[in-house]
Protein backbone atom coordinates (compact mmCIF):
# COMPACT_ATOMS: atom_id res chain seq x y z
CA UNK A 1 0.00 0.00 0.00
CA UNK A 2 1.18 3.38 -1.10
CA UNK A 3 -0.08 6.41 1.32
CA UNK A 4 0.18 9.84 0.80
CA UNK A 5 1.34 12.16 3.11
CA UNK A 6 1.62 16.40 3.60
CA UNK A 7 1.29 19.23 5.90
CA UNK A 8 -1.23 21.54 5.94
CA UNK A 9 -0.76 23.82 3.34
CA UNK A 10 0.65 21.43 0.51
CA UNK A 11 4.06 22.20 0.24
CA UNK A 12 5.67 19.63 1.89
CA UNK A 13 4.81 16.36 0.55
CA UNK A 14 5.50 12.78 0.51
CA UNK A 15 4.59 8.92 -0.64
CA UNK A 16 5.36 6.36 1.67
CA UNK A 17 4.80 2.45 1.37
CA UNK A 18 4.02 -0.17 3.35
CA UNK A 19 1.17 -1.08 5.84
CA UNK A 20 0.08 0.60 8.92
CA UNK A 21 0.23 -2.12 11.65
CA UNK A 22 0.59 0.54 14.76
CA UNK A 23 1.28 3.81 15.34
CA UNK A 24 2.85 5.28 18.61
CA UNK A 25 1.96 7.88 20.83
CA UNK A 26 4.90 9.08 22.99
CA UNK A 27 5.24 11.33 25.85
CA UNK A 28 8.15 13.42 25.24
CA UNK A 29 8.10 17.28 25.49
CA UNK A 30 7.97 17.01 21.73
CA UNK A 31 5.64 14.78 20.78
CA UNK A 32 2.91 15.02 23.80
CA UNK A 33 3.18 18.67 22.18
CA UNK A 34 2.66 17.77 18.32
CA UNK A 35 0.08 15.32 19.42
CA UNK A 36 1.55 13.07 16.30
CA UNK A 37 1.24 9.47 16.36
CA UNK A 38 4.08 7.95 14.68
CA UNK A 39 4.30 4.81 12.13
CA UNK A 40 8.25 3.77 11.75
CA UNK A 41 9.13 2.61 8.27
CA UNK A 42 12.70 2.00 6.26
CA UNK A 43 14.30 5.04 5.16
CA UNK A 44 13.55 3.57 1.86
CA UNK A 45 10.15 3.29 1.56
CA UNK A 46 9.68 6.91 2.25
CA UNK A 47 10.17 9.48 -0.82
CA UNK A 48 9.85 13.30 -0.38
CA UNK A 49 7.68 14.31 -3.46
CA UNK A 50 8.32 18.18 -2.58
CA UNK A 51 11.15 20.57 -2.54
CA UNK A 52 13.38 19.92 0.48
CA UNK A 53 13.42 23.58 0.72
CA UNK A 54 10.14 24.13 1.93
CA UNK A 55 10.89 22.15 5.27
CA UNK A 56 13.03 23.17 8.12
CA UNK A 57 14.19 20.45 10.88
CA UNK A 58 14.01 21.11 14.76
CA UNK A 59 16.48 18.74 17.02
CA UNK A 60 16.78 18.69 20.52
CA UNK A 61 17.77 16.65 23.61
CA UNK A 62 20.50 14.14 21.48
CA UNK A 63 19.92 15.12 18.17
CA UNK A 64 19.36 12.05 17.27
CA UNK A 65 16.11 12.98 15.03
CA UNK A 66 15.23 15.33 12.52
CA UNK A 67 12.37 16.74 13.31
CA UNK A 68 11.05 18.05 9.83
CA UNK A 69 8.41 21.09 9.75
CA UNK A 70 6.47 22.95 6.86
CA UNK A 71 8.35 26.32 6.72
CA UNK A 72 4.97 27.73 6.03
CA UNK A 73 2.45 26.04 7.36
CA UNK A 74 4.35 24.54 10.59
CA UNK A 75 3.09 20.89 11.04
CA UNK A 76 5.33 18.36 11.58
CA UNK A 77 4.31 15.54 8.60
CA UNK A 78 7.62 13.01 9.53
CA UNK A 79 10.85 12.94 11.25
CA UNK A 80 14.08 10.72 10.33
CA UNK A 81 16.20 9.22 12.88
CA UNK A 82 17.95 5.97 13.42
CA UNK A 83 17.28 3.10 15.14
CA UNK A 84 19.03 1.17 18.35
CA UNK A 85 20.47 -0.81 15.38
CA UNK A 86 21.80 1.52 13.12
CA UNK A 87 18.98 1.89 10.74
CA UNK A 88 17.71 5.04 9.21
CA UNK A 89 13.57 5.38 9.50
CA UNK A 90 11.41 7.71 8.57
CA UNK A 91 8.80 7.85 11.15
CA UNK A 92 5.69 8.77 9.66
CA UNK A 93 2.92 11.19 11.53
CA UNK A 94 -0.21 9.25 10.09
CA UNK A 95 -2.56 12.20 11.06
CA UNK A 96 -0.74 13.61 7.95
CA UNK A 97 -1.33 10.70 5.93
CA UNK A 98 -4.60 10.84 3.06
CA UNK A 99 -7.49 8.12 3.23
CA UNK A 100 -6.61 6.40 6.46
CA UNK A 101 -9.47 6.01 9.09
CA UNK A 102 -7.17 7.03 12.27
CA UNK A 103 -10.01 5.00 14.89
CA UNK A 104 -8.27 1.58 13.05
CA UNK A 105 -4.73 2.36 14.00
CA UNK A 106 -4.01 0.71 16.80
CA UNK A 107 -1.95 2.65 19.38
CA UNK A 108 0.83 1.83 21.80
CA UNK A 109 2.63 4.34 24.12
CA UNK A 110 5.85 4.96 24.73
CA UNK A 111 6.97 6.34 27.76
CA UNK A 112 9.32 8.92 25.81
CA UNK A 113 9.27 11.56 28.95
CA UNK A 114 11.42 8.57 31.12
CA UNK A 115 14.54 8.65 28.35
ZN1 LIG B 1 2.77 23.53 4.96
Amino acid sequence: MTYTGSCHCGNVKYTVEGEIDKAMACNCSMCQRKGSLLWFVPIDKFELQSDPAASRVYQFNKHRIDHTFCTTCGIHPYAVGTDPKGNRMAAINVRCLEGIDLDKVPVSHFDGRAM
